[in-house]
């Protein structure tokens, strides 16, 4: 018998009959889109959950993204600068939404430890054209929020957190949602929360909410009224039911996720050339991946490895390799050597399969061939 196929993840589905039993609703109401009544209440409750003033869902996290930067330039004097500040080591969903608002990234290298923007380098950056940072939580390891927050009060930037991967975590206590003028989050099917496809954004700011609702919906304002030039980027009732439910099955999916990472952790932790995402005390994670750093002292390169787990049928992935300025679309314009770190850690680095029901035997199983460097 074939041998059943790990992937990095496995979207977390509903219950089936809870989902059923709420969709019905719709067939009733044949209300499909555009705010309706699940959309209003997955808005509430994603507020409620992440604990902050404003929460805009969308149908997807990069519109959610590109309508946060096309919000912050429609605010920057004409003439002012459109330098953004970010980080080259994230999926291209990211940088695709700074260039596609007609802004320039400008990168600044990660820190080898947790991968995110390494902030004592984001001040040598900044010039008069500057007019926003736009770091990632890369893996669900919180940037140096503080250190962020800094540097923006007194250079006068706009924070935009890429926090697709952070969804629900909190550092000190406080969520995640709090930090900079507004945060993203992603509800891909592949994320540890997801709507199928979806997203928000959540800010704090409330002169944000209407503008933002407008970008989101052709820029109307009411019947008689559109003054923006906006888009189409709403979620609609399926995938707000489909959130709804799924919210209710967050919290016992990260404790499962906990498990399966520490047991990594355990059995990872004294293999020679293999380096370990640094957790942070003050962090209380989701545990959305696992990402592990080969280096030369493993005796085996990473492509070697990638082949060993893919003949015993274990499909980790090389997020984010190439690094963005490695990309065909970037590559031209931008130059690789000036981030350092993250071209090295872009080649080396793997993450490997965690999704709630990968049985912990299965860990295991990935830990062991990974300690043997040879099939079993
Ligand atoms: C998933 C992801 C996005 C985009 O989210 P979608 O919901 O897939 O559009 C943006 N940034 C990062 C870092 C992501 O991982």
């Amino acid at each position: 018998m074939q041998k059943e196929k790990i992937y990095v993840t496995k979207s977390s589905l509903p219950d089936y009959n809870k989902f059923c039993e709420m969709i019905k609703n719709i067939w009733d109401s044949k209300m499909l889109t555009n705010n309706g009544y699940y959309h209003q209440i997955l808005e509430q409750k994603i507020k409620e959950f992440l604990q902050v003033n404003n929460i805009t869902l969308y149908t997807n996290g990069h519109l959610a993204l590109e309508n946060a930067l096309n919000l912050i330039k429609g605010q920057i004097p004409a003439g002012g600068g459109l330098e953004i500040i970010t980080t080259p080591f994230t999926f291209v969903s990211t940088i695709h939404a700074i260039v596609r608002n007609g802004f320039k990234p400008v990168f600044c290298d990660i820190n080898p430890d947790d991968y995110t923007i390494d902030v004592s380098k984001i001040e040598n950056l900044i010039n008069e054209n500057t007019c926003a940072i736009v770091p990632v939580h890369v893996y669900g390891n919180i940037c140096n929020v503080e250190k962020i927050k800094e540097i923006s009060k007194k250079y006068n930037l706009k924070v935009i957190y890429d926090a697709a991967h952070a969804f629900g975590e909190r550092i000190n206590g406080e969520s995640v949602a709090n930090f900079g003028d507004i945060s993203m989050f992603s509800f891909h099917a592949t994320k540890v929360f997801n709507t199928i496809e979806g997203g928000c954004l959540a800010y704090n700011n409330n002169a944000y909410k209407q503008p933002l609702e407008q970008l989101k919906n052709f820029g109307i304002k009411n019947e008689d009224v559109t003054n923006f030039i906006g888009g189409n980027a709403k979620m609609n009732e399926f995938q707000s039911v489909f959130g709804i439910c799924n919210l209710d099955e967050l919290s016992n999916n990260i404790e499962k996720r906990k498990l399966l990472y520490h047991k990594y952790l355990e059995l990872l932790k004294d293999i020679k050339g293999i380096k370990l995402n640094k957790l942070n005390e003050k962090i209380s994670y989701n545990y959305s991946y696992f990402p592990i750093v080969i280096s030369e002292e493993y005796g085996l390169s990473r492509e070697s490895l990638i082949e060993l787990l893919n003949k015993n049928n274990i499909f980790p992935r090389k997020y984010f390799y190439p690094l963005i300025t490695e990309l065909d679309c970037y590559k031209n314009n931008y130059d690789s050597t000036l981030t350092p770190i993250a071209l090295d850690i872009s080649k080396r680095v793997l993450t490997l399969p965690i999704y709630p029901d990968l049985e912990p035997e299965k860990v295991e199983e990935i830990c062991n061939i990974i300690k043997k460097r040879e099939l079993k």
